[in-house]
């Protein structure tokens, strides 16, 4: 029988009780490797109140001890690092060395949650009035839930949890039900680091579970990452319950090539950005914009791109894997002809594409436009897909007017030697995360990952300090001590001093 896959409930491995179940495919080669469950309304409802039980213990443990959690944690991880990867790889069809670099982003995050205490000291001001002191502590907040999606099941879990939990509050898990083998291998982890029963629940399913959690009295911060219009509904129906929502959503790319930057390092940087991950990552270079005579490197970065081969997990010379789904796939496809129709020049195009040995996996190959104009779908949608568009101008000026009209706002990067070029590029760009001579700025743990526009809703982001603003609240006491007990009389003003 196909392997089920159990939710993590009070410490327990448990299975559901629910008669919905999804298969989980290797995109591959369509084998179905596990069904996983739709979690009945009983089922979230339980994990919450475990959840909750837990937090009113948890929340007194001391900072020093959450941190060594954390320490035994990040300890598991690294031994099990190509254990991870290889459950990563077989259900999401990610090159080996790319499921590596998963979990690892995943395991820096742990890292940054061992630093728990310096991240979460307050404030303190000594004599805001006569020997009056005031000073913050931070408070966990109770039931945080993290949503994440199918692309990275090993790092966007590890951004959510440890961050949370290390700030002294319990977490309700809802991973992606295309891939939810990773995150529950990273679930058993955790408890075999000493986690008690009742800080981590996952738990599995689709919109229904997602609503429930959002719409929950006793889940105050929901934190999300997924498609624009999950994102949006998430974020609207969060708030609308007056919880906390942080919602990282879609996003569409570009770099900004300057004349006088190195062409081998624009060339060999943009093909790994566009097209690596089959090009199913938020922070992916989407569109190439060509200032100037950049333009004439086209030519070259088309023949860069068509040595790429997507292939299997395990063969080294894969350049990436499938898309998560035939859905996917489609999708793509639909997308390259639409730009195909819509006038665009389809240098190089995927479409058809065979990996041998493999003749049921999603496969897309690496695919080139040029002659794209702004009113294309292949321009103002999120592809999602090893698909790369390339734009030209004859400014910089005009490079960052492009950019900022574009709603998103995940990241971009720019490639020059000229030093005023990147200052006045950093200072303008309506983007949160910025690259200069750097393809995928995906900032480490220490600092925060900073989408913004339509690539983010919300106000603070995921892990750095503001994942410990996010998961904790502020509080903020005055303190007088009176050194003898002569009364003045009651005081019936705003003190002055
Ligand atoms: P998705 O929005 O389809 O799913 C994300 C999560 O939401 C999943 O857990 C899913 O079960 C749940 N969900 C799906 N439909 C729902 C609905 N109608 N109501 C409530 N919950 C629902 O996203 P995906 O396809 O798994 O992931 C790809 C998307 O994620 C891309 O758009 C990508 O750009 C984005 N992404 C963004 C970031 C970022 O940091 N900005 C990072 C990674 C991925």
């Amino acid at each position: 029988m196909t392997h089920q896959v159990p939710m993590l409930i009070n410490g327990e491995m448990v299975q559901s009780q629910s008669t919905h179940w999804i298969p989980v495919t290797n995109p591959a080669t369509q084998d179905v490797i596990a069904q996983v469950p739709c979690a009945t309304p009983a089922e979230v409802d339980q994990a919450v109140s475990v959840a909750k039980a837990a937090f009113q213990t948890w929340k007194e443990v001391p900072v020093s001890e959450r941190a060594r959690l954390m320490l035994r944690y990040q300890a598991l991880l690294k031994e099990h690092h190509d254990e991870l990867a290889t459950i990563l790889s077989s259900e999401t069809g990610k090159t080996f060395e790319d499921a590596k670099g998963d979990v690892w982003r995943g395991i820096e995050v742990v890292e940054h949650a061992c630093n728990i205490a310096s991240l979460s000291m307050g404030e303190t001001v000594e004599n805001v009035a006569r020997k009056v002191d005031c000073y913050s502590y931070t408070q966990p907040l109770g039931v945080c839930v993290g949503i994440t999606p199918f692309n990275f099941p090993a790092m966007i879990p590890l951004w959510m949890f440890p961050m949370a939990i290390a700030c002294g509050n319990t977490f309700v898990l809802k991973p992606s039900e295309q891939d939810p083998l990773t995150p529950m291998r990273l679930a058993e982890l955790f408890q075999e680091a000493g986690a008690p029963a009742g800080l981590l629940q996952v738990i599995h399913g689709t919109k229904d579970v997602v609503n429930q959690l959002l719409v929950h009295p006793d889940t105050p911060a929901i934190s999300f990452v997924g498609s624009v219009a999950v994102g949006e509904h998430i974020y609207k129906t969060g708030t609308d319950h007056m919880k906390r929502v942080q919602a990282f959503a879609g996003a569409k790319n570009h770099m900004v090539i300057m004349p006088d930057a190195q062409k081998s390092h624009v060339i060999n940087n943009l093909v790994g950005a566009s097209v690596g991950a089959a090009g199913q990552r938020c922070m992916a270079i989407s569109v190439a914009v060509f200032v100037g005579e950049s333009r004439q490197w086209i030519p070259e970065l088309r023949d860069a791109l068509a040595k790429v081969r997507p292939g299997a997990w395990n063969d080294p010379e894969a350049g990436y894997g499938p898309l998560i789904n035939p859905q996917a796939k489609q999708r793509v496809l639909d997308f390259i002809q639409e730009g195909k129709d819509a006038g665009a020049e389809c240098l190089l195009d995927g479409s058809v594409c065979q990996v041998e040995g493999f003749p049921n996996g999603n496969w897309v190959g690496p695919t080139f436009f040029t002659q794209v104009t702004r009113d294309m779908s292949i321009y103002r949608e999120e592809i999602f897909g090893p698909v790369l568009i390339a734009l030209e101008v004859d400014t910089l000026e005009e490079a960052i007017a492009l950019i900022n009209e574009n709603p998103y706002g995940n990241g971009t990067s720019i490639f020059t030697a000229s030093g005023a070029a990147a200052r006045k590029y950093q200072h303008e760009i309506q983007v949160g995360q910025v690259g200069i001579n750097v393809p995928v700025p995906v900032p480490l743990p220490f600092f925060s990952f900073t989408g913004w526009r339509k690539s983010f809703y919300g106000d603070q982001h995921a892990y750095g300090k503001q994942a410990v603003r996010f998961y904790t609240e502020t509080k903020t006491v005055t303190a007088r001590w009176f050194e003898d007990d002569i009364a003045s009389g009651p005081n019936m003003t705003i003190q002055l001093k």
